[in-house]
């Protein structure tokens, strides 16, 4: 079922306009918001799980108003918030089961099944008699998923769920998010570009409340493919080459200093042309460079 989000604003009481009039069409799959912090990501995400109030707009899951009819939604929704919390005393199972419980899952032997087959779904069978406080990082964000996937929601959302995991753990995450199936929405925000890369049909860029990108990932690389330019600078001459070039992004590959640059030809001044990634869509996008059309 599609998600259609229109005009949604939010200013927070200090004044802060943490949602700026957006709009955005999610269909059935994977999608990622992506953002740095502060974005309004999270704000968007507790709005859509009816967590919190936004000041104007609309929101609709197929026929749904998800901001009027919210018991309606919650039915339907699975929500792995960013600063997910667990009872360390407890067990993965018992909680689980807790959780089962509180979304109405009373038949006990028909609950076992379900919690059983999370846990199997989320790799936790094995450990599950052991205490969440025992739980490494990964293991918790999948026992995130776990709640999550209670009571077979059509609309999930995660929030910032590969933040502080190491790199294995995150792909071990991504595998199991990319199974959850395409029938049904998931909405992923994430300041890591990798987690769209591996993961999105669709994304959306946002900054400051504002929609700034919307697309197929491929489709929004493709479309900037040919206007990025990279070159290794020595530590000293990066100040000169920001002001002389629209620099996107500057990392260090090996102890060496490589920056991308955003230009629609050649800039010359040692430059190559650089094979166009997700990386560079987004930071060229946030850095004001790249204004593709926004497809709502
Ligand atoms: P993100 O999830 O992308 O990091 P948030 O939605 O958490 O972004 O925050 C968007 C902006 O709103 C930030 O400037 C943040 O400081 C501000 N903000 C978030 N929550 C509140 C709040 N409860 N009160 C005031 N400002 C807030």
């Amino acid at each position: 079922m599609e998600l259609r989000i229109r005009n949604l604003s939010k200013t927070y009481a200090n004044g802060v306009v943490a949602l700026d009039k957006v709009s955005l069409t999610i269909p059935a799959g994977m999608f990622g918001l992506l953002g740095p912090n502060g974005a309004g990501k999270s704000t968007l995400m507790r709005t859509l799980a009816t967590l919190q109030e936004c000041d104007a707009g609309s929101v609709f899951f197929g026929d749904l108003d998800v901001l009027d009819e919210k018991d309606e939604i919650r039915r339907l929704l699975g929500y792995l918030p960013q600063d997910f919390g667990v009872y360390p005393k407890v067990t993965a199972y018992e909680l689980l089961d807790h959780f089962a419980v509180l979304k109405g899952l009373s038949h006990r032997a028909r609950r076992r099944e379900v919690v059983d087959g999370l846990l199997q779904q989320t790799n936790l069978f094995e450990v599950r008699h052991q205490r969440l406080g025992g739980f490494s990082g990964g293991m918790r964000q999948r026992f995130g998923i776990a709640q999550a996937l209670l009571g077979d929601p059509k609309l999930i959302i995660v929030d910032e769920p590969t933040a502080g995991l190491d790199p294995q753990e995150r792909v071990r995450f991504h595998n199991l998010l990319s199974d959850i199936g395409d029938d049904k929405t998931v909405l992923l925000s994430t300041h890591i570009v990798s987690d769209v890369a591996d993961l999105c049909a669709n994304m959306a860029i946002i900054n400051k409340g504002n929609v700034l990108l919307c697309g197929e990932p491929q489709k929004l690389i493709d479309a900037i493919d040919g206007k990025i330019w990279a070159r290794f600078v020595a530590k000293h001459e990066l100040a000169a080459f920001q002001q002389q070039h629209a620099v996107i992004s500057t990392r260090l590959l090996t102890g060496r200093t490589l920056i991308h640059v955003y230009a629609e030809r050649d800039p010359g001044a040692g430059f190559e042309p650089a094979i166009a990634d997700l990386d560079d869509v987004y930071f060229a996008t946030i850095a004001g460079r790249h204004t593709a059309a926004v497809n709502r």
